[in-house]
Protein backbone atom coordinates (compact mmCIF):
# COMPACT_ATOMS: atom_id res chain seq x y z
CA UNK A 1 0.00 0.00 0.00
CA UNK A 2 1.55 3.28 -0.83
CA UNK A 3 1.63 5.93 1.60
CA UNK A 4 -0.72 8.24 -0.36
CA UNK A 5 -3.53 5.50 0.46
CA UNK A 6 -3.54 6.05 4.24
CA UNK A 7 -4.94 9.69 3.39
CA UNK A 8 -8.02 9.79 5.24
CA UNK A 9 -10.06 10.89 2.64
CA UNK A 10 -8.83 7.72 0.39
CA UNK A 11 -10.93 4.65 1.53
CA UNK A 12 -15.07 5.80 1.27
CA UNK A 13 -16.22 4.34 5.36
CA UNK A 14 -19.78 3.38 5.82
CA UNK A 15 -20.45 5.84 8.17
CA UNK A 16 -19.69 8.56 5.83
CA UNK A 17 -21.63 7.01 3.17
CA UNK A 18 -24.49 6.82 5.54
CA UNK A 19 -24.23 10.70 6.63
CA UNK A 20 -24.36 11.40 3.14
CA UNK A 21 -27.66 9.56 2.04
CA UNK A 22 -28.94 11.21 5.60
CA UNK A 23 -28.01 14.92 3.87
CA UNK A 24 -24.92 15.53 5.97
CA UNK A 25 -21.74 17.08 5.88
CA UNK A 26 -19.45 14.83 7.36
CA UNK A 27 -18.39 12.93 3.89
CA UNK A 28 -15.52 13.21 1.29
CA UNK A 29 -15.43 12.89 -1.92
CA UNK A 30 -14.83 9.51 -1.88
CA UNK A 31 -17.69 8.92 -0.05
CA UNK A 32 -19.83 10.56 -2.20
CA UNK A 33 -18.51 8.50 -5.48
CA UNK A 34 -19.57 5.23 -3.39
CA UNK A 35 -22.57 6.55 -2.30
CA UNK A 36 -23.43 7.44 -6.29
CA UNK A 37 -22.53 3.73 -7.03
CA UNK A 38 -24.76 2.54 -4.27
CA UNK A 39 -27.75 5.44 -5.55
CA UNK A 40 -27.13 3.88 -9.13
CA UNK A 41 -27.36 0.40 -8.01
CA UNK A 42 -30.58 0.97 -5.83
CA UNK A 43 -32.28 4.84 -5.87
CA UNK A 44 -34.43 3.68 -3.17
CA UNK A 45 -31.27 3.73 -1.01
CA UNK A 46 -31.47 7.54 0.50
CA UNK A 47 -35.23 6.95 1.55
CA UNK A 48 -33.50 3.64 3.13
CA UNK A 49 -31.36 5.66 5.05
CA UNK A 50 -34.33 8.26 5.95
CA UNK A 51 -36.94 5.88 7.05
CA UNK A 52 -33.62 3.93 9.19
CA UNK A 53 -33.03 7.06 10.80
CA UNK A 54 -36.60 7.94 12.10
CA UNK A 55 -37.48 4.36 12.95
CA UNK A 56 -34.14 4.70 15.42
CA UNK A 57 -36.19 7.81 16.54
CA UNK A 58 -39.27 6.52 16.88
CA UNK A 59 -38.65 3.15 18.70
CA UNK A 60 -36.27 5.10 21.02
CA UNK A 61 -39.34 7.54 21.80
CA UNK A 62 -41.64 4.61 22.39
CA UNK A 63 -39.53 3.42 25.06
CA UNK A 64 -38.46 6.13 26.73
CA UNK A 65 -42.39 7.23 26.76
CA UNK A 66 -44.43 4.20 26.95
CA UNK A 67 -41.79 2.06 28.82
CA UNK A 68 -39.99 4.76 30.91
CA UNK A 69 -36.88 3.46 29.61
CA UNK A 70 -33.56 5.89 31.08
CA UNK A 71 -30.71 3.81 29.62
CA UNK A 72 -29.37 3.24 26.49
CA UNK A 73 -26.30 1.72 24.99
CA UNK A 74 -26.21 2.79 21.49
CA UNK A 75 -23.25 0.91 19.46
CA UNK A 76 -22.12 1.73 15.97
CA UNK A 77 -24.15 5.02 16.00
CA UNK A 78 -22.97 6.57 12.97
CA UNK A 79 -21.76 10.43 13.01
CA UNK A 80 -24.37 13.10 15.08
CA UNK A 81 -27.36 13.77 13.27
CA UNK A 82 -29.62 16.07 15.17
CA UNK A 83 -31.68 14.55 16.85
CA UNK A 84 -29.34 12.00 18.49
CA UNK A 85 -30.46 9.48 20.57
CA UNK A 86 -30.24 10.50 23.64
CA UNK A 87 -31.92 14.39 22.48
CA UNK A 88 -34.79 11.91 22.08
CA UNK A 89 -34.85 9.86 25.25
CA UNK A 90 -34.32 12.88 27.73
CA UNK A 91 -36.93 15.23 25.93
CA UNK A 92 -39.26 12.58 27.23
CA UNK A 93 -36.98 11.23 30.09
CA UNK A 94 -34.82 14.34 30.94
CA UNK A 95 -32.64 11.50 33.45
CA UNK A 96 -31.82 9.53 30.59
CA UNK A 97 -28.37 8.29 30.45
CA UNK A 98 -26.93 7.14 27.08
CA UNK A 99 -23.85 5.33 26.00
CA UNK A 100 -22.66 5.53 22.47
CA UNK A 101 -19.96 3.45 20.78
CA UNK A 102 -18.58 3.16 16.94
CA UNK A 103 -15.47 2.00 15.45
CA UNK A 104 -14.90 4.52 13.28
CA UNK A 105 -12.23 7.41 13.95
CA UNK A 106 -14.53 10.06 12.47
CA UNK A 107 -17.28 9.46 15.57
CA UNK A 108 -14.79 9.90 17.87
CA UNK A 109 -14.06 13.47 16.34
CA UNK A 110 -17.75 14.45 15.98
CA UNK A 111 -18.38 12.88 19.42
CA UNK A 112 -18.91 16.28 21.18
CA UNK A 113 -22.23 16.64 19.78
CA UNK A 114 -23.11 13.67 21.50
CA UNK A 115 -22.07 14.88 24.72
CA UNK A 116 -24.95 17.76 24.87
CA UNK A 117 -26.74 15.94 27.56
CA UNK A 118 -29.22 17.79 29.97
CA UNK A 119 -27.74 18.58 33.58
CA UNK A 120 -29.97 15.65 35.34
CA UNK A 121 -28.82 12.99 32.61
CA UNK A 122 -25.67 11.35 31.10
CA UNK A 123 -24.20 10.67 27.45
CA UNK A 124 -20.78 9.49 27.60
CA UNK A 125 -18.90 7.88 24.27
CA UNK A 126 -16.42 4.89 23.42
CA UNK A 127 -14.38 4.20 20.63
CA UNK A 128 -14.94 0.43 20.09
CA UNK A 129 -15.99 -2.74 17.78
CA UNK A 130 -19.10 -4.49 18.31
CA UNK A 131 -17.16 -7.45 17.88
CA UNK A 132 -15.58 -6.88 21.44
CA UNK A 133 -18.59 -6.31 23.55
CA UNK A 134 -16.79 -7.07 26.83
CA UNK A 135 -14.82 -3.62 26.28
CA UNK A 136 -17.93 -1.97 25.41
CA UNK A 137 -19.86 -3.44 28.48
CA UNK A 138 -17.05 -2.52 30.95
CA UNK A 139 -17.11 1.07 29.80
CA UNK A 140 -21.06 1.41 29.90
CA UNK A 141 -21.02 0.20 33.35
CA UNK A 142 -19.50 3.51 34.36
CA UNK A 143 -22.44 5.49 32.96
CA UNK A 144 -24.91 2.76 32.88
CA UNK A 145 -26.43 0.91 35.93
CA UNK A 146 -26.91 -2.72 35.05
CA UNK A 147 -28.91 -4.06 37.51
CA UNK A 148 -31.78 -1.71 35.76
CA UNK A 149 -33.14 -1.86 32.37
CA UNK A 150 -31.11 -1.15 29.97
CA UNK A 151 -32.05 -0.94 25.99
CA UNK A 152 -29.36 -2.12 23.65
CA UNK A 153 -29.18 -0.38 20.28
CA UNK A 154 -27.58 -2.00 17.16
CA UNK A 155 -29.17 0.36 14.53
CA UNK A 156 -28.20 -0.37 10.77
CA UNK A 157 -24.84 -2.23 12.20
CA UNK A 158 -25.23 -5.88 12.27
CA UNK A 159 -25.02 -6.13 8.02
CA UNK A 160 -21.37 -4.79 8.67
CA UNK A 161 -20.61 -7.45 10.67
CA UNK A 162 -19.86 -11.07 8.78
CA UNK A 163 -20.98 -14.39 9.64
CA UNK A 164 -17.31 -15.32 10.44
CA UNK A 165 -17.76 -12.85 13.44
CA UNK A 166 -20.91 -14.63 14.61
CA UNK A 167 -23.53 -11.47 15.19
CA UNK A 168 -26.19 -13.84 16.75
CA UNK A 169 -23.21 -14.67 19.59
CA UNK A 170 -22.18 -10.96 19.81
CA UNK A 171 -26.06 -10.26 20.47
CA UNK A 172 -26.28 -12.92 22.79
CA UNK A 173 -23.32 -11.22 24.60
CA UNK A 174 -24.55 -8.46 24.88
CA UNK A 175 -28.18 -8.93 26.22
CA UNK A 176 -27.09 -12.05 28.38
CA UNK A 177 -26.79 -9.60 31.40
CA UNK A 178 -29.44 -7.21 31.34
CA UNK A 179 -31.93 -6.71 33.94
CA UNK A 180 -36.11 -8.17 33.09
CA UNK A 181 -37.15 -4.94 30.95
CA UNK A 182 -34.73 -4.44 28.85
CA UNK A 183 -34.94 -3.86 25.26
CA UNK A 184 -33.04 -4.77 21.79
CA UNK A 185 -33.92 -2.13 18.83
CA UNK A 186 -31.95 -3.18 15.70
CA UNK A 187 -32.44 -3.17 11.79
CA UNK A 188 -30.47 -4.52 9.58
CA UNK A 189 -30.32 -4.59 5.80
CA UNK A 190 -32.49 -7.22 3.83
CA UNK A 191 -33.50 -7.74 0.23
CA UNK A 192 -36.44 -9.80 1.38
CA UNK A 193 -39.30 -6.85 0.75
CA UNK A 194 -37.82 -6.22 -2.59
CA UNK A 195 -40.11 -5.29 -5.11
CA UNK A 196 -38.42 -7.19 -8.10
CA UNK A 197 -38.21 -4.42 -11.31
CA UNK A 198 -35.61 -2.70 -13.40
CA UNK A 199 -34.96 -0.41 -9.96
CA UNK A 200 -32.13 -2.63 -8.54
CA UNK A 201 -31.85 -5.01 -5.37
CA UNK A 202 -29.57 -4.47 -2.39
CA UNK A 203 -27.42 -7.20 -3.60
CA UNK A 204 -26.03 -4.44 -5.99
CA UNK A 205 -25.29 -2.70 -3.04
CA UNK A 206 -23.42 -4.99 -1.33
CA UNK A 207 -21.18 -5.72 -4.80
CA UNK A 208 -20.76 -1.85 -4.44
CA UNK A 209 -19.73 -1.79 -1.22
CA UNK A 210 -17.77 -5.01 -0.98
CA UNK A 211 -15.86 -3.02 -3.95
CA UNK A 212 -15.12 -0.63 -1.75
CA UNK A 213 -13.81 -2.51 0.63
CA UNK A 214 -16.93 -2.40 3.07
CA UNK A 215 -17.86 -6.29 3.42
CA UNK A 216 -21.66 -5.76 3.53
CA UNK A 217 -24.15 -9.23 3.66
CA UNK A 218 -27.63 -8.24 4.13
CA UNK A 219 -29.37 -11.23 5.49
CA UNK A 220 -33.06 -12.94 5.51
CA UNK A 221 -35.78 -12.53 7.92
CA UNK A 222 -35.16 -15.33 9.48
CA UNK A 223 -31.91 -14.51 10.25
CA UNK A 224 -32.89 -11.22 11.76
CA UNK A 225 -35.94 -13.05 13.65
CA UNK A 226 -32.59 -14.88 15.54
CA UNK A 227 -31.66 -12.12 17.53
CA UNK A 228 -34.43 -11.43 18.62
CA UNK A 229 -34.62 -15.33 19.91
CA UNK A 230 -36.00 -15.74 24.01
CA UNK A 231 -37.16 -12.08 23.62
CA UNK A 232 -40.86 -10.61 23.34
CA UNK A 233 -41.41 -9.04 20.58
CA UNK A 234 -43.41 -5.62 20.71
CA UNK A 235 -46.27 -5.15 18.35
CA UNK A 236 -46.28 -5.02 14.72
CA UNK A 237 -42.88 -7.31 15.54
CA UNK A 238 -40.51 -7.28 12.90
CA UNK A 239 -41.55 -5.10 9.94
CA UNK A 240 -39.80 -2.68 7.58
CA UNK A 241 -38.39 0.25 9.52
CA UNK A 242 -41.21 2.47 7.70
CA UNK A 243 -43.99 0.11 9.50
CA UNK A 244 -43.43 0.58 12.73
CA UNK A 245 -45.50 2.59 14.55
CA UNK A 246 -45.49 5.37 12.05
CA UNK A 247 -47.79 7.40 14.64
CA UNK A 248 -45.02 7.67 17.01
CA UNK A 249 -44.16 11.85 16.76
CA UNK A 250 -42.12 13.76 18.33
CA UNK A 251 -44.24 16.17 20.68
CA UNK A 252 -44.03 19.28 18.51
CA UNK A 253 -44.45 17.22 15.61
CA UNK A 254 -48.00 16.72 13.96
CA UNK A 255 -49.14 12.91 14.19
CA UNK A 256 -48.18 11.09 11.07
CA UNK A 257 -51.06 10.67 7.73
CA UNK A 258 -51.35 7.25 7.31
CA UNK A 259 -50.37 5.55 3.91
CA UNK A 260 -47.85 8.75 3.66
CA UNK A 261 -44.97 6.05 2.79
CA UNK A 262 -44.62 2.80 1.27
CA UNK A 263 -43.41 -0.13 2.65
CA UNK A 264 -41.79 -0.67 -1.43
CA UNK A 265 -39.77 2.22 -0.98
CA UNK A 266 -37.30 0.93 2.18
CA UNK A 267 -35.09 -2.10 2.63
CA UNK A 268 -33.92 -1.82 6.01
CA UNK A 269 -36.30 -3.51 8.61
N1 LIG B 1 -26.94 3.60 14.08
C1 LIG B 1 -26.89 4.80 13.24
C2 LIG B 1 -25.75 4.72 12.20
C3 LIG B 1 -25.81 3.55 11.23
S1 LIG B 1 -24.46 3.57 10.04
C4 LIG B 1 -28.23 4.96 12.56
O1 LIG B 1 -28.89 3.96 12.28
O2 LIG B 1 -28.64 6.08 12.27
C5 LIG B 1 -23.51 2.17 10.65
C6 LIG B 1 -22.50 2.57 11.71
O3 LIG B 1 -21.91 1.38 12.19
C7 LIG B 1 -21.36 3.45 11.18
O4 LIG B 1 -21.22 4.58 11.99
C8 LIG B 1 -20.14 2.55 11.27
O5 LIG B 1 -18.95 3.26 11.59
C9 LIG B 1 -20.54 1.62 12.39
N2 LIG B 1 -19.83 0.34 12.37
C10 LIG B 1 -19.57 -0.45 11.29
N3 LIG B 1 -18.91 -1.56 11.67
C11 LIG B 1 -18.77 -1.48 13.03
C12 LIG B 1 -18.17 -2.33 14.00
N4 LIG B 1 -17.59 -3.47 13.65
N5 LIG B 1 -18.20 -1.94 15.29
C13 LIG B 1 -18.79 -0.77 15.66
N6 LIG B 1 -19.36 0.08 14.78
C14 LIG B 1 -19.34 -0.26 13.47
Amino acid sequence: MSEASFKPGNTPHSARIYDYFLGGKTNYSVDRKAAAATLAALPDVMTAARQNREFMQRSVRYLARERGMRQFLDIGTGIPTAPNLHQVAQQEQPTARVVYSDNDPIVLAHARALMTSTPEGATDYIEADVRDPEVILEHAGKTLDFAEPVTVSLVALLHFIPDTDEPPALVSRLLRDLAPGSALVLTHGTADLEVRDESGSVHDVERVYRDRGIFLTVRPREAVAGFFRHLDLVEPGIVASCDWHPEIAAPDEPPALPGTVSPAETSVW
